[in-house]
Formats: C-alpha cells, sequence, structure tokens
C-alpha cells in the first residue's frame, strides 16, 4: 500500500489580520533529498508519514501540503542593542500549525525556503552546516529538559548556497510553540499601531498564559518563563550566541540556533560568536541580557495601557524581580548538580569557589559535574590538589546525606553536542558521509545515560580541535 503524508493543519495565527505577515509560498528547490526525519515528533503531532519521496518535496517547498496556509511573520527587535524597525522572515515560511495527540498546538515553519518580502540583501536561504547543527542541537536541548524549538525534518536542496564559497544548501523544518518573539509585539508598538498590539496581545495570552491577566500578566508569565529558562541554558553551559530580541520566544523556548555553542573548559566571560565581537551575549552575561530583553518587551506592552503610570511601576516591579528569581532558579539547578538534597546558607560560596576552581584549572564544564563523586573528577584539573580541597568541603557539607552518584546522573548530562564535534559532523556531511550527523541524534537523545560505547563523544576537544569561533551561516 502506498503511504500518504498527511499534516493535521489547525492554524490560528494565519486567522489574523493581514498586518502581522504576508502570505508567501516557499521557493521550490531543484533536487530535494531527505536528510534526516524525526518520525517520534512526527507521531506525537499526529502526522501519518508518507513516502520519501513525497516528504522530500513537502519539507523542501517543492509541495504545499494540503491544510497549510504559507506565510511570512513579520517582527523588528534590537541586534546586539540597536532598534532594527523591520526584521520579518527572511528566509523562514511558516506552513501552519498541528494539535499534537498531548493537545499541544505547534508551529511547523521550513527555514531556508527562499526569499521573502523581509529578505532585505539576503538570499533566503541556508547551508547544509547550519541546519544539521540545529537540527541536532535543537533535539539534544529537549533531551536535555530544556524548552526549545525543535526539528521535524531536514532535506538537501540539490543548490548551491554562497556564503564565502559554495556550499550544499538545505531546508530545516523547524517546531516551535509557536515563533511569537519580543520583536512580534515592538514592530507594532513602535509603529503605534495600538490595535494590533492589542490583538497579538490577546492572542498570545490565549495560545501560552490562558491564565494571565491583561498585558501586564503576560509580561509576569514570560518573565518567569525567560527566567527559568536562561537558568537552564547556565546549568548545561550553553552559550545562546544570540540574544537579540528577535531571538527570544514568548512561549519560553529556546530559539534560533546560530552560533550557539557549549562550553569545553569552564570560563565565565567565554563568547564563541564570530559576530558578538564585544562579548555581550558571553555565557556569563546572559542572566542580564534576558533581563535586559524583557524591559524592552516590557516597553513594548505597556503602550497599550491606558493608566500608563501605573503599568510602568508594576512592569518595573515584575523586571526588578527578574535577578533574583534567575539567581534562585540557578543555584537550585546547580544544587541538583551538587547533589545536595536541601538549600542552605553557604551555598552559593561553595559553587562559587567550585567554578572558579574550574575557570583557574581548565576543568572541562560537563565532564567536572559528571564526574563528582568519583575519582575522575580531580583530573580534570589541571592541579589537582586544587579541587582536592574543595571537595573536602563539599563532602563535610553533603555529610548525612545519601549516596550522590544516582543525583549527580540524574542532574549531569554525560553528553552534550561537543563543538568539535558539531564542525566534524558539518565536514563529513558536506563530504556526503552522514554517519555521525545519525550517530549524535542517538546518542545525544539519552544524554544523562552512560553509553560505554560512545565515550569517544565525552572527550573534550585536543588543543588542535577546539573551534575558537562559531558562525550564523
Ligand atoms: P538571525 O540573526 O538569525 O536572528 O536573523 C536576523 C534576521 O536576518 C531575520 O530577519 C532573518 O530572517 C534574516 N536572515 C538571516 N539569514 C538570512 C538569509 N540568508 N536571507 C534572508 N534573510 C536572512
Ligand atoms: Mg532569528
Ligand atoms: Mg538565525
Amino acid at each position: 500500500a502506498s503511504m500518504s503524508l498527511h499534516i493535521p493543519f489547525d492554524n490560528s495565527f494565519a486567522r489574523l489580520p493581514g498586518a502581522f505577515f504576508s502570505a508567501q509560498a516557499p521557493q521550490p528547490v531543484t533536487a530535494p533529498r531527505l536528510i534526516a526525519f524525526n518520525a517520534d515528533l512526527a507521531r506525537l503531532m499526529g502526522i501519518a508519514l508518507g513516502e520519501v519521496e513525497e516528504m522530500a518535496q513537502v519539507f523542501a517547498g517543492n509541495a504545499i501540503p494540503e491544510g497549510a496556509e504559507p506565510l511570512a511573520q513579520l517582527y523588528s527587535g534590537h541586534q546586539f542593542g540597536q532598534y532594527n524597525p523591520q526584521l520579518g522572515d527572511g528566509r523562514a515560511v511558516l506552513l501552519g500549525e498541528v494539535v499534537g495527540l498531548d493537545g499541544q498546538r505547534r508551529d511547523i515553519q521550513l527555514k531556508g525556503a527562499g526569499r521573502t518580502a523581509w529578505s532585505r540583501g539576503g538570499d533566503g536561504r541556508a547551508w547544509l552546516g547550519p541546519v544539521l547543527r540545529e537540527y541536532v542541537v535543537s533535539e539534544a536541548m529537549h533531551a536535555l529538559g530544556i524548552p526549545t524549538t525543535r526539528a521535524l525534518a531536514a532535506v538537501e536542496t540539490g543548490e548551491p548556497v554562497y556564503r564565502d564559497r559554495a556550499l550544499p544548501g538545505a531546508v530545516l523544518t523547524r517546531v516551535a510553540a509557536s515563533h511569537l518573539r519580543v520583536g512580534t509585539f515592538q514592530v507594532f508598538a513602535a509603529r503605534g499601531d495600538l490595535a494590533s498590539l492589542e490583538r497579538l496581545t490577546d492572542y498570545a495570552i490565549a495560545r501560552h498564559y490562558p491564565e494571565a491577566q491583561g498585558p501586564m500578566g503576560l509580561l509576569r508569565a514570560v518573565c518567569t518563563a525567560q527566567a527559568r529558562l536562561v537558568a537552564q541554558w547556565l546549568s548545561v553551559g550553553f552559550i545562546h550566541g544570540v540574544m537579540n530580541t528577535d531571538n527570544c520566544a514568548i512561549s519560553g523556548e529556546t530559539i534560533d540556533y546560530g552560533p550557539c555553542a557549549f562550553l569545553d573548559s569552564y570560563h565565565p566571560q567565554t563568547v564563541y560568536s564570530s559576530i558578538d565581537r564585544y562579548g555581550r551575549y558571553a555565557y556569563d552575561r546572559q542572566a542580564d541580557i534576558v533581563v535586559w530583553n524583557m524591559a524592552q518587551f516590557a516597553t513594548a506592552l505597556i503602550q497599550q495601557m491606558e493608566d500608563r503610570e501605573a503599568a510602568v511601576e508594576e512592569a518595573t516591579e515584575i523586571v526588578h524581580a527578574m535577578p533574583g528569581q534567575i539567581e534562585a532558579q540557578r543555584l537550585e539547578r546547580f544544587g541538583a548538580k551538587l547533589a545536595l538534597a536541601d538549600a542552605r546558607e553557604g551555598d552559593a560560596e561553595l559553587l562559587s569557589d567550585l567554578l572558579d576552581c574550574m575557570a583557574e584549572n581548565q576543568a572541562d564544564f560537563t565532564n567536572t559535574f559528571r564526574a563528582l563523586g568519583t575519582l575522575q573528577a580531580r583530573d580534570q584539573f589541571t592541579d589537582p590538589m586544587a579541587f582536592d580541597s574543595w571537595e573536602a568541603g563539599w563532602r563535610a557539607r553533603r555529610a548525612g546525606q545519601p549516596d550522590p552518584m544516582p543525583l549527580i546522573a540524574a542532574a549531569n548530562p554525560a553528553f552534550i553536542p561537543r563543538n568539535h564535534r558539531m564542525e566534524q559532523m558539518i565536514e563529513d556531511a558536506v563530504a556526503g558521509d552522514y554517519r555521525l550527523f545519525e550517530r549524535l541524534t542517538q546518542v545525544l537523545a539519552h544524554p544523562y545515560d552512560d553509553q560505554p560505547e560512545a565515550a569517544d563523544l565525552k572527550r573534550p576537544p585536543l588543543p588542535s580541535e577546539v573551534v575558537q569561533a562559531t558562525f550564523c551561516g
């Protein structure tokens, strides 16, 4: 029997007024080839799989599936602190939404689907490297338990994309709770289009936070979600790399995997992104930046409030509460990583002492936490004795508490998408070899399990393998 792809679209964003988007079909490509498909996610979304050729056509944008209403979304945003009044989907097309078996509504978007009304100078395309990177890293984040957009499919287009050289083109099918961003609100606030701003606020509340009351209720809910998210990033050594307000999702999901990276050896000021020249989005700046982004969100939301003065006061109180919220969440996450069953005075210092020692001794972030309680922990430090004295304090702090090992394994991943493996995976794939991509996808689906056969994927980079810079693509 021949299978046929079926996506049970149930679109809501396309019902909003035209100010929010521009109807936009994806631009067809020459020779689509399906290179990855996430069958588990498809099942959860209620998607019936089709023949491989049909799926290649649909996820390349060559065939529009029944029920899709393709469009490009409008938004603006602050890029590295500078307001850009008009961004919008320059290379992405929203096909529509589905409500999954879990009752969750999700967007299905093709990224790299060709030029749109908002492409400006861009070609509307993506190359294979960033597509595979986003596929692997977003799925790894999901498996780590961190809210994130996900990857449903990846297709090679059969067409070259020109960056510093000709590279294979690709399209990623991205799935998200929605693609509403801080920048989606900013564009209407900046234009003084209050009717659209109000409509968008109501839509976002209904879709993401139905219990929230009005614009300030929405602000409170998003601040809570973003505080939780950034604490989770910090706990796994994740550096987003482009925390512009257009890359800050209202849902509280991690979105836009461009030049993101994970810490190898720990240093708080680590920056990988080649475009982040001043370290605005360094590892340890991320908590402050989330607060800054939420201040921009508050500024946009306030435009629709009748009593501005009262709204400013309330919004200020909400945003000013964030640093405390983030720090509490961070200590809770790292407390779990240290296998502390309760919170006590002195824990923040115990943690910062460890982190300082790690920074001074080039300790690998992931492997150090995973090895706590074992003899291997001290080997992560250039001066193992520096760790020994910290460890004595940690053991004293844990006196009388249960065996740390199961707690350590549950809170500290063994596997993260290491930057040098991502590079190697991309290099291999460009040469036509997808084995490392497939292996990483499988291993990273279970990051907290010891997988002895994958020990090579735990290894930090050799000096010659260290990735110094990452790029947007
Ligand atoms: P990002 O830095 O990925 O958040 O992208 C910022 C803006 O640039 C968004 O409006 C993107 O849609 C747009 N953009 C990024 N790459 C391209 C491209 N190759 N072609 C057209 N627009 C792009
Ligand atoms: Mg973006
Ligand atoms: Mg991007």
